[in-house]
């Protein structure tokens, strides 16, 4: 294997949500998490999910993911059901959940392990170029309790990156990080997305990270959670969190999710957040 051969960007996939639904029993109630949402995301495309909490949309990526499976309905994935995880399909979380035991390079070529033909010194080859491409390129060796909050995921993106995967499923991954960091990482991702040609589904409760980031963000509302709209994002990249036409666009999408949570019990807190931009 040459590194160059390794780092071709494999087509990204495209996936196809249709009438999921899904129910969790708990002693005292029965909470309908997915209620017939149906979803296609095209090759490589940026797709936001957002709504407030429990509306569903990590039980959803859970679902895409294969760590999770729908009561009714089915995922697809380049056209073949989703019955597991697999390497084609990467997750990322709001707690990066690296291994506090290895450095840097180790946790990222844990992560190759997935991938199968790799020699011990082909993994660290691979790792690094991940390293580098999340600009961690000084902190190969770096313990994980040395680093900061936004030095760990960009540690987990590239973990979630080097196998290369055909969809790239991020749960809220920046919601744990400053203003200043998150902005920095949000240049970053949708720089990576554009270089290594990913399809990535995003999960977010801030309405102006889902625009600034999207190719499309669709709404989620609770109780039974439920896609409520889509929204096309047409702004140009790369896109500027604190821009107007960026902030007039999430004021619509919010004013929208405020009509369809008329009727329900939403915190106040998440109308606040959303209007001050800021993620909690
Ligand atoms: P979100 O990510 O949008 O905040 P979730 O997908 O985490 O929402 O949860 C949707 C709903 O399902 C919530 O009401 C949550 O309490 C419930 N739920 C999620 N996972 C479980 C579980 N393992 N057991 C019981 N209830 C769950
Ligand atoms: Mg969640």
């Amino acid at each position: 294997m040459t590194l160059q051969a390794e780092l071709i960007n494999e087509a990204p996939s495209k996936l196809s949500v249709s009438r999921v639904s899904k129910i969790f029993t708990t002693k005292r109630q029965i909470v309908r998490a997915l209620d017939g949402v149906s979803l296609e995301i095209g090759e490589g495309e940026f797709v936001c999910l957002v709504g407030p909490s429990g509306c569903g949309k990590s039980t959803l990526l859970n679902i895409i993911a294969g760590l999770d499976f729908a009561d009714e309905g089915e995922v697809l994935a380049d056209g073949h059901p989703v019955t597991g995880p697999g390497r084609d399909r990467m997750m990322m979380f709001q707690e990066s959940a690296l291994f506090p035991w290895l450095d840097a390079l180790d946790n990222v070529m844990f992560g190759l392990r997935l991938k199968p033909g790799l020699t011990n010194p082909e993994r660290r080859e691979v790792a690094k170029y991940y390293l580098h491409l999340v600009g961690l390129e000084k902190f190969w060796r770096a313990n994980i309790h040395e680093l900061s909050g936004g030095m760990k995921q960009r540690v987990a993106l590239a973990r979630a990156l080097a196998p290369n995967p055909k969809v790239l499923l991020m749960d809220e991954p920046f919601a744990a990080l400053d203003a200043f960091t998150r902005e920095q990482l949000y240049g970053d991702i949708q720089r990576i997305w554009e270089q290594r040609k990913k399809t990535i589904v995003f999960v977010t409760h801030n309405v102006r990270e889902a625009v600034c980031l999207g190719d499309r963000v669709v709404l989620f509302s609770p109780h039974p959670g439920r896609i409520r709209q889509e929204f096309r994002i047409e702004l140009p990249r790369s896109r500027d969190i604190t821009s107007l036409p960026l902030a007039e666009k999430a004021q619509e999408i919010t004013n929208a999710l405020k009509a369809y949570m008329k009727d329900s019990a939403v915190s106040a807190d998440f109308f606040a957040d959303a209007k001050r931009g800021v993620a909690r």
